[in-house]
Protein backbone atom coordinates (compact mmCIF):
# COMPACT_ATOMS: atom_id res chain seq x y z
CA UNK A 1 0.00 0.00 0.00
CA UNK A 2 0.94 3.38 -0.25
CA UNK A 3 1.69 4.83 2.89
CA UNK A 4 0.71 8.57 2.17
CA UNK A 5 -2.62 7.94 0.89
CA UNK A 6 -5.95 8.19 2.53
CA UNK A 7 -7.80 4.78 2.19
CA UNK A 8 -11.16 3.84 3.07
CA UNK A 9 -12.38 1.33 5.64
CA UNK A 10 -12.91 -1.52 3.55
CA UNK A 11 -9.56 -1.04 1.49
CA UNK A 12 -7.60 -1.06 5.35
CA UNK A 13 -9.73 -4.21 6.20
CA UNK A 14 -8.49 -6.40 2.98
CA UNK A 15 -5.13 -4.42 2.51
CA UNK A 16 -3.64 -2.45 6.11
CA UNK A 17 -0.66 -3.48 7.95
CA UNK A 18 0.88 -6.40 5.41
CA UNK A 19 2.74 -5.17 2.07
CA UNK A 20 5.30 -7.65 0.88
CA UNK A 21 7.49 -6.99 -1.34
CA UNK A 22 8.96 -9.28 -3.96
CA UNK A 23 8.92 -12.64 -3.79
CA UNK A 24 7.25 -12.11 0.36
CA UNK A 25 4.35 -14.28 0.38
CA UNK A 26 0.93 -11.97 -0.10
CA UNK A 27 -0.71 -13.79 2.67
CA UNK A 28 0.44 -12.29 5.88
CA UNK A 29 2.49 -15.30 7.63
CA UNK A 30 2.29 -16.57 10.99
CA UNK A 31 5.77 -16.17 11.99
CA UNK A 32 5.67 -18.86 14.81
CA UNK A 33 8.69 -18.00 16.35
CA UNK A 34 10.03 -16.99 19.62
CA UNK A 35 13.21 -15.40 18.90
CA UNK A 36 14.59 -13.54 16.34
CA UNK A 37 18.07 -13.63 15.55
CA UNK A 38 21.31 -11.13 15.06
CA UNK A 39 24.73 -10.98 13.74
CA UNK A 40 26.15 -9.24 16.84
CA UNK A 41 26.25 -8.86 20.07
CA UNK A 42 26.46 -4.91 19.49
CA UNK A 43 23.20 -5.05 17.18
CA UNK A 44 21.39 -7.47 19.88
CA UNK A 45 22.41 -4.71 22.90
CA UNK A 46 20.93 -1.67 20.77
CA UNK A 47 17.27 -3.40 20.89
CA UNK A 48 17.76 -4.07 24.37
CA UNK A 49 18.44 -0.15 25.07
CA UNK A 50 15.32 0.54 22.44
CA UNK A 51 18.16 2.36 20.21
CA UNK A 52 16.85 0.63 17.95
CA UNK A 53 13.74 -1.00 16.35
CA UNK A 54 13.53 -4.86 15.69
CA UNK A 55 12.38 -8.16 17.10
CA UNK A 56 14.16 -10.03 19.58
CA UNK A 57 11.70 -12.03 21.64
CA UNK A 58 8.05 -12.26 21.02
CA UNK A 59 6.94 -11.39 24.06
CA UNK A 60 7.80 -7.52 23.12
CA UNK A 61 6.96 -7.95 19.68
CA UNK A 62 6.31 -10.34 16.67
CA UNK A 63 6.16 -9.33 12.98
CA UNK A 64 2.66 -10.91 12.63
CA UNK A 65 1.17 -9.23 15.95
CA UNK A 66 2.72 -5.94 14.40
CA UNK A 67 1.06 -5.94 11.17
CA UNK A 68 -2.70 -6.86 13.04
CA UNK A 69 -1.97 -3.83 15.15
CA UNK A 70 -0.86 -1.81 12.33
CA UNK A 71 -3.78 -2.70 10.44
CA UNK A 72 -6.51 -1.65 13.68
CA UNK A 73 -4.59 1.39 14.33
CA UNK A 74 -5.32 2.17 10.42
CA UNK A 75 -9.01 1.55 10.77
CA UNK A 76 -9.37 3.58 14.10
CA UNK A 77 -6.99 6.51 12.47
CA UNK A 78 -4.42 6.18 15.17
CA UNK A 79 -0.66 6.29 15.14
CA UNK A 80 0.00 3.16 16.89
CA UNK A 81 -1.19 -0.05 18.03
CA UNK A 82 -0.66 -3.17 20.38
CA UNK A 83 -2.22 -6.43 20.52
CA UNK A 84 -2.90 -8.21 23.93
CA UNK A 85 -4.17 -11.74 25.08
CA UNK A 86 -7.75 -10.37 25.86
CA UNK A 87 -9.55 -7.62 25.89
CA UNK A 88 -9.30 -8.14 29.53
CA UNK A 89 -5.59 -7.22 29.16
CA UNK A 90 -6.49 -4.42 26.83
CA UNK A 91 -8.04 -2.66 29.43
CA UNK A 92 -5.57 -3.01 32.46
CA UNK A 93 -2.75 -2.58 30.27
CA UNK A 94 -4.38 0.61 28.74
CA UNK A 95 -4.90 1.93 32.39
CA UNK A 96 -1.98 0.55 33.95
CA UNK A 97 0.06 2.32 31.77
CA UNK A 98 -0.93 5.96 33.21
CA UNK A 99 -2.13 4.97 36.75
CA UNK A 100 -0.24 3.87 39.61
CA UNK A 101 -0.60 2.78 42.60
CA UNK A 102 -2.36 6.33 44.68
CA UNK A 103 -3.70 7.24 41.02
CA UNK A 104 -7.69 7.51 40.81
CA UNK A 105 -9.63 7.37 37.24
CA UNK A 106 -13.32 8.18 36.46
CA UNK A 107 -15.27 5.42 35.16
CA UNK A 108 -18.85 5.22 33.35
CA UNK A 109 -20.81 2.41 35.22
CA UNK A 110 -22.14 1.20 31.96
CA UNK A 111 -18.98 -1.00 30.79
CA UNK A 112 -18.93 -4.81 30.92
CA UNK A 113 -18.70 -6.77 33.80
CA UNK A 114 -15.46 -7.94 33.70
CA UNK A 115 -14.32 -4.60 32.98
CA UNK A 116 -16.34 -3.78 35.93
CA UNK A 117 -14.93 -5.91 38.20
CA UNK A 118 -11.21 -5.74 36.81
CA UNK A 119 -11.60 -1.79 37.86
CA UNK A 120 -13.63 -1.67 40.92
CA UNK A 121 -12.27 -4.52 42.63
CA UNK A 122 -8.86 -6.14 41.51
CA UNK A 123 -7.21 -2.84 40.76
CA UNK A 124 -8.20 -1.12 43.46
CA UNK A 125 -5.70 -4.14 45.44
CA UNK A 126 -2.83 -2.40 43.46
CA UNK A 127 -3.85 0.99 45.12
CA UNK A 128 -5.77 2.23 41.91
CA UNK A 129 -9.41 3.66 42.58
CA UNK A 130 -11.77 4.36 39.95
CA UNK A 131 -15.03 6.12 40.63
CA UNK A 132 -18.20 4.83 38.68
CA UNK A 133 -20.54 7.49 37.10
CA UNK A 134 -23.50 7.97 35.72
CA UNK A 135 -22.98 8.17 32.35
CA UNK A 136 -25.91 10.58 31.36
CA UNK A 137 -24.98 12.58 34.07
CA UNK A 138 -24.76 16.44 33.11
CA UNK A 139 -21.04 17.51 32.43
CA UNK A 140 -21.16 19.38 35.72
CA UNK A 141 -22.41 15.66 37.55
CA UNK A 142 -19.70 14.22 35.96
CA UNK A 143 -16.99 17.33 37.22
CA UNK A 144 -17.54 16.27 40.27
CA UNK A 145 -16.04 12.67 39.94
CA UNK A 146 -13.20 13.96 39.29
CA UNK A 147 -9.81 14.83 41.92
CA UNK A 148 -6.02 16.44 41.31
CA UNK A 149 -4.93 12.79 41.18
CA UNK A 150 -7.47 11.30 38.46
CA UNK A 151 -5.40 10.40 35.29
CA UNK A 152 -7.96 9.06 32.74
CA UNK A 153 -11.89 8.49 32.44
CA UNK A 154 -13.24 5.59 30.67
CA UNK A 155 -16.18 4.69 28.95
CA UNK A 156 -17.86 2.28 26.14
CA UNK A 157 -18.99 3.33 23.02
CA UNK A 158 -21.92 1.01 23.21
CA UNK A 159 -22.58 -0.95 26.27
CA UNK A 160 -22.36 -4.92 27.19
CA UNK A 161 -25.31 -6.15 27.70
CA UNK A 162 -27.43 -2.89 28.20
CA UNK A 163 -26.55 -1.21 24.91
CA UNK A 164 -26.68 2.17 26.11
CA UNK A 165 -24.53 4.70 23.65
CA UNK A 166 -21.42 6.93 25.27
CA UNK A 167 -22.02 10.56 24.55
CA UNK A 168 -17.97 10.64 23.24
CA UNK A 169 -17.99 14.34 22.89
CA UNK A 170 -19.50 15.12 26.17
CA UNK A 171 -17.08 12.56 27.86
CA UNK A 172 -13.50 13.79 25.54
CA UNK A 173 -14.57 17.83 26.96
CA UNK A 174 -14.77 16.83 30.93
CA UNK A 175 -11.66 14.74 30.01
CA UNK A 176 -9.67 17.47 28.79
CA UNK A 177 -11.17 20.18 31.12
CA UNK A 178 -9.70 17.92 33.47
CA UNK A 179 -5.63 17.31 31.83
CA UNK A 180 -6.53 13.92 31.28
CA UNK A 181 -7.20 11.24 28.55
CA UNK A 182 -10.30 9.98 27.28
CA UNK A 183 -9.98 6.06 26.76
CA UNK A 184 -13.04 4.46 25.37
CA UNK A 185 -13.57 0.80 24.49
CA UNK A 186 -14.80 0.65 20.86
CA UNK A 187 -15.65 -2.79 21.15
CA UNK A 188 -19.53 -3.46 19.67
CA UNK A 189 -19.34 -0.33 17.04
CA UNK A 190 -15.74 -0.88 15.57
CA UNK A 191 -14.37 1.33 13.64
CA UNK A 192 -16.50 0.43 10.68
CA UNK A 193 -19.24 1.88 12.61
CA UNK A 194 -17.60 4.50 14.74
CA UNK A 195 -14.07 5.60 15.07
CA UNK A 196 -13.96 7.37 18.56
CA UNK A 197 -10.70 9.12 17.97
CA UNK A 198 -12.89 11.67 15.75
CA UNK A 199 -15.08 12.64 18.63
CA UNK A 200 -12.16 13.54 20.60
CA UNK A 201 -11.09 9.86 22.13
CA UNK A 202 -7.60 9.87 23.11
CA UNK A 203 -7.32 6.00 23.54
CA UNK A 204 -9.30 3.02 21.88
CA UNK A 205 -9.54 -0.22 23.58
CA UNK A 206 -11.40 -3.35 21.75
CA UNK A 207 -12.21 -6.90 22.57
CA UNK A 208 -11.15 -8.26 19.41
CA UNK A 209 -12.46 -11.65 20.77
CA UNK A 210 -16.11 -9.84 18.98
CA UNK A 211 -17.05 -8.58 15.42
CA UNK A 212 -13.46 -8.17 15.01
CA UNK A 213 -12.66 -11.71 14.69
CA UNK A 214 -16.02 -12.06 14.54
CA UNK A 215 -16.72 -15.98 13.87
CA UNK A 216 -15.57 -17.15 17.33
CA UNK A 217 -12.16 -18.82 17.31
CA UNK A 218 -10.05 -16.55 19.21
CA UNK A 219 -9.69 -14.17 22.34
CA UNK A 220 -7.76 -11.12 21.88
CA UNK A 221 -7.49 -7.39 22.40
CA UNK A 222 -6.32 -4.50 21.09
CA UNK A 223 -4.94 -0.93 22.27
CA UNK A 224 -4.96 2.39 19.67
CA UNK A 225 -3.59 5.39 20.41
CA UNK A 226 -4.60 8.41 18.64
CA UNK A 227 -1.03 10.12 19.28
CA UNK A 228 -2.85 13.31 20.47
CA UNK A 229 -2.96 13.28 23.83
CA UNK A 230 -0.07 16.54 25.34
CA UNK A 231 1.29 13.99 27.76
CA UNK A 232 4.33 17.02 28.10
CA UNK A 233 1.71 19.51 29.16
CA UNK A 234 1.04 17.74 32.34
CA UNK A 235 4.41 16.34 33.13
CA UNK A 236 3.77 16.02 36.49
CA UNK A 237 0.81 13.79 36.23
CA UNK A 238 2.22 11.50 33.74
CA UNK A 239 5.26 10.86 34.96
CA UNK A 240 5.66 7.39 33.77
CA UNK A 241 5.66 9.04 30.27
CA UNK A 242 7.40 12.07 30.51
CA UNK A 243 10.61 11.25 33.45
CA UNK A 244 13.10 9.17 33.08
CA UNK A 245 12.32 4.96 33.22
CA UNK A 246 14.76 3.34 35.26
CA UNK A 247 14.04 0.41 33.83
CA UNK A 248 15.60 1.57 30.30
CA UNK A 249 18.55 3.64 31.43
CA UNK A 250 16.45 6.74 32.33
CA UNK A 251 15.06 7.09 28.76
CA UNK A 252 11.91 9.75 28.96
CA UNK A 253 9.11 7.99 26.74
CA UNK A 254 7.63 10.65 25.05
CA UNK A 255 10.88 12.88 24.52
CA UNK A 256 12.39 9.35 22.90
CA UNK A 257 9.06 8.46 21.33
CA UNK A 258 6.97 11.43 20.66
CA UNK A 259 3.36 10.42 19.44
CA UNK A 260 4.51 7.12 19.80
CA UNK A 261 5.22 7.44 23.94
CA UNK A 262 2.19 5.60 25.03
CA UNK A 263 2.41 2.32 23.08
CA UNK A 264 6.14 2.37 23.19
CA UNK A 265 5.82 2.64 27.03
CA UNK A 266 2.90 -0.31 27.19
CA UNK A 267 4.83 -2.51 24.81
CA UNK A 268 8.74 -2.07 26.51
CA UNK A 269 7.57 -2.43 30.17
CA UNK A 270 4.22 -3.40 30.39
CA UNK A 271 4.75 -6.37 28.23
CA UNK A 272 8.24 -6.87 29.05
CA UNK A 273 6.65 -7.70 33.02
CA UNK A 274 3.08 -8.73 32.28
CA UNK A 275 3.59 -10.86 29.67
CA UNK A 276 -0.03 -10.79 28.06
CA UNK A 277 0.82 -11.35 24.64
CA UNK A 278 -1.94 -12.71 21.99
CA UNK A 279 -0.20 -15.24 20.12
CA UNK A 280 0.98 -15.20 16.36
CA UNK A 281 -1.93 -17.78 15.44
CA UNK A 282 -4.64 -16.16 16.88
CA UNK A 283 -3.52 -12.47 15.74
CA UNK A 284 -3.62 -14.52 12.04
CA UNK A 285 -6.67 -15.68 13.05
CA UNK A 286 -8.00 -11.94 13.68
CA UNK A 287 -6.82 -11.07 10.35
CA UNK A 288 -8.70 -13.10 8.35
CA UNK A 289 -11.22 -11.79 10.28
CA UNK A 290 -10.70 -8.50 9.83
CA UNK A 291 -10.62 -8.87 6.16
CA UNK A 292 -14.55 -8.92 6.43
CA UNK A 293 -15.35 -6.78 8.98
CA UNK A 294 -16.41 -4.11 6.57
CA UNK A 295 -19.08 -6.59 5.26
CA UNK A 296 -20.26 -8.09 8.07
CA UNK A 297 -21.23 -5.20 10.51
CA UNK A 298 -23.46 -3.80 8.16
CA UNK A 299 -25.37 -7.10 7.80
CA UNK A 300 -24.92 -7.54 11.41
CA UNK A 301 -27.14 -4.12 11.94
CA UNK A 302 -29.66 -4.65 9.07
CA UNK A 303 -30.52 -8.21 10.58
CA UNK A 304 -30.58 -6.81 14.12
CA UNK A 305 -32.92 -3.41 13.47
CA UNK A 306 -35.35 -5.58 11.92
CA UNK A 307 -35.34 -8.52 14.59
CA UNK A 308 -35.70 -5.25 17.19
CA UNK A 309 -38.17 -4.14 15.20
CA UNK A 310 -40.31 -7.64 15.22
CA UNK A 311 -39.73 -8.15 18.80
CA UNK A 312 -41.06 -4.92 19.60
CA UNK A 313 -44.30 -5.29 18.08
CA UNK A 314 -44.76 -8.91 19.61
CA UNK A 315 -47.17 -9.22 22.50
CA UNK A 316 -44.95 -11.32 24.05
CA UNK A 317 -41.64 -9.02 24.39
CA UNK A 318 -42.21 -6.90 26.99
CA UNK A 319 -39.25 -4.36 26.10
CA UNK A 320 -36.76 -4.22 23.45
CA UNK A 321 -33.51 -1.53 24.15
CA UNK A 322 -31.74 -1.04 20.80
CA UNK A 323 -30.13 2.04 19.33
CA UNK A 324 -31.60 1.87 16.58
CA UNK A 325 -35.18 1.56 17.04
CA UNK A 326 -36.94 5.25 16.72
CA UNK A 327 -38.53 5.70 20.34
CA UNK A 328 -34.98 4.13 22.22
CA UNK A 329 -33.12 6.63 24.63
CA UNK A 330 -29.79 6.47 22.56
CA UNK A 331 -31.32 7.01 19.55
CA UNK A 332 -30.40 10.10 18.71
CA UNK A 333 -26.33 9.46 20.46
CA UNK A 334 -26.41 6.65 17.67
CA UNK A 335 -27.93 9.09 14.45
CA UNK A 336 -24.91 11.13 15.62
CA UNK A 337 -22.15 8.79 16.70
CA UNK A 338 -23.08 5.81 14.12
CA UNK A 339 -24.79 7.21 11.32
CA UNK A 340 -24.25 3.58 9.20
CA UNK A 341 -25.59 1.42 11.95
CA UNK A 342 -24.43 0.91 15.47
CA UNK A 343 -24.20 -3.27 16.38
CA UNK A 344 -26.61 -6.34 16.41
CA UNK A 345 -26.73 -6.76 20.11
CA UNK A 346 -30.25 -6.08 21.39
CA UNK A 347 -31.34 -6.28 24.53
CA UNK A 348 -34.94 -7.20 25.22
CA UNK A 349 -37.24 -8.93 28.17
CA UNK A 350 -40.67 -10.67 27.67
CA UNK A 351 -43.74 -10.99 29.27
CA UNK A 352 -43.54 -13.65 32.57
CA UNK A 353 -41.11 -14.75 35.16
CA UNK A 354 -37.17 -15.72 35.27
CA UNK A 355 -38.82 -19.10 34.10
CA UNK A 356 -40.26 -17.86 31.27
CA UNK A 357 -37.44 -16.13 29.90
CA UNK A 358 -35.32 -19.79 30.48
CA UNK A 359 -38.06 -21.77 28.71
CA UNK A 360 -38.07 -19.45 25.50
CA UNK A 361 -33.89 -20.09 25.45
CA UNK A 362 -34.13 -23.65 26.02
CA UNK A 363 -36.51 -23.91 22.65
CA UNK A 364 -34.63 -21.99 20.30
CA UNK A 365 -33.03 -24.41 17.44
CA UNK A 366 -30.24 -22.79 15.65
CA UNK A 367 -29.74 -19.79 18.13
CA UNK A 368 -27.62 -21.09 20.58
CA UNK A 369 -27.38 -20.01 24.55
CA UNK A 370 -23.18 -19.44 25.15
CA UNK A 371 -20.95 -16.87 26.74
CA UNK A 372 -20.24 -14.81 23.82
CA UNK A 373 -21.63 -12.19 21.85
CA UNK A 374 -20.79 -10.60 18.60
CA UNK A 375 -19.84 -13.34 15.77
CA UNK A 376 -21.66 -14.74 12.79
CA UNK A 377 -24.07 -16.74 14.79
CA UNK A 378 -26.87 -15.77 16.40
CA UNK A 379 -26.89 -16.31 19.95
CA UNK A 380 -28.33 -15.77 23.00
CA UNK A 381 -27.70 -15.51 27.07
CA UNK A 382 -30.06 -14.67 30.14
CA UNK A 383 -26.94 -12.62 32.64
CA UNK A 384 -29.46 -13.63 35.50
CA UNK A 385 -29.10 -17.19 35.11
CA UNK A 386 -25.53 -17.43 33.61
CA UNK A 387 -22.96 -14.76 33.94
CA UNK A 388 -24.61 -13.02 36.88
CA UNK A 389 -26.87 -16.11 38.78
CA UNK A 390 -25.10 -15.60 41.73
CA UNK A 391 -27.37 -12.44 42.72
CA UNK A 392 -30.20 -11.32 43.60
CA UNK A 393 -32.89 -9.90 41.66
CA UNK A 394 -32.36 -6.88 43.97
CA UNK A 395 -28.49 -6.78 43.29
CA UNK A 396 -29.26 -7.55 39.64
CA UNK A 397 -30.75 -4.37 39.06
CA UNK A 398 -28.05 -2.58 41.50
CA UNK A 399 -25.14 -3.60 38.72
CA UNK A 400 -27.82 -2.53 35.62
CA UNK A 401 -29.06 -5.62 34.77
CA UNK A 402 -32.72 -6.37 34.61
CA UNK A 403 -33.40 -9.54 36.09
CA UNK A 404 -35.27 -10.40 32.83
CA UNK A 405 -32.78 -9.16 30.67
CA UNK A 406 -32.22 -11.84 27.48
CA UNK A 407 -28.98 -10.50 25.63
CA UNK A 408 -29.46 -11.47 21.87
CA UNK A 409 -26.41 -10.98 19.47
CA UNK A 410 -27.63 -10.80 16.32
CA UNK A 411 -25.70 -13.06 13.64
CA UNK A 412 -25.26 -12.83 10.03
CA UNK A 413 -27.75 -15.63 9.01
CA UNK A 414 -30.88 -14.88 7.17
CA UNK A 415 -32.80 -12.86 9.13
CA UNK A 416 -36.39 -14.69 8.33
CA UNK A 417 -34.69 -17.86 9.64
CA UNK A 418 -33.68 -15.72 12.97
CA UNK A 419 -37.43 -14.58 13.26
CA UNK A 420 -38.43 -17.71 12.44
CA UNK A 421 -36.34 -19.53 15.30
CA UNK A 422 -37.71 -16.62 17.70
CA UNK A 423 -40.99 -17.11 16.67
CA UNK A 424 -41.37 -20.69 17.52
CA UNK A 425 -39.56 -20.94 20.37
CA UNK A 426 -42.33 -17.92 21.77
CA UNK A 427 -45.05 -19.76 20.94
C1 LIG B 1 -15.93 -9.07 25.94
C2 LIG B 1 -15.62 -7.68 26.28
C3 LIG B 1 -14.46 -7.34 26.99
C4 LIG B 1 -13.50 -8.39 27.50
O1 LIG B 1 -12.88 -9.00 26.42
P1 LIG B 1 -12.23 -10.49 26.46
O2 LIG B 1 -11.65 -10.60 25.10
O3 LIG B 1 -13.36 -11.44 26.71
O4 LIG B 1 -11.22 -10.49 27.53
C5 LIG B 1 -14.20 -6.00 27.23
N1 LIG B 1 -15.04 -5.05 26.80
C6 LIG B 1 -16.19 -5.33 26.12
C7 LIG B 1 -17.08 -4.23 25.69
C8 LIG B 1 -16.51 -6.65 25.84
O5 LIG B 1 -17.64 -6.94 25.17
Amino acid sequence: MDNNKKYSSATLCVQAGWTPSKGEPRVLPIYQSTTFKYDTSEQMAKLFDLEETGYFYTRLQNPTNDAVAAKIAALEGGVAAMLTSSGQAANFYAMFNICQCGDHFVTSSNIYGGTYNLFGVTMKKFGIECTFVDPNASEEELQKAFRPNTKALFGETISNPGGEVLDIEKFARVAHRNGVPLIVDNTFPTPINCRPFEWGADIVTHSTTKYMDGHAVSVGGAIVDSGNFDWEAYPDKFPGLTQPDESYHGLAYTKAFGRNAYITKATAQLMRDLGSIQSPQNAFLLNLGLETLHLRMPRHCENAQVVAEWLEANPKVKWVNYCGLPNNRYNALAKKYMPNGSCGVIAFGLEGTREDAIKFMDRLKFIAIVTHVADARTCVLHPASHTHRQLTDEQLREAGVAPDLIRLSVGIEDVNDIIADIEQALS
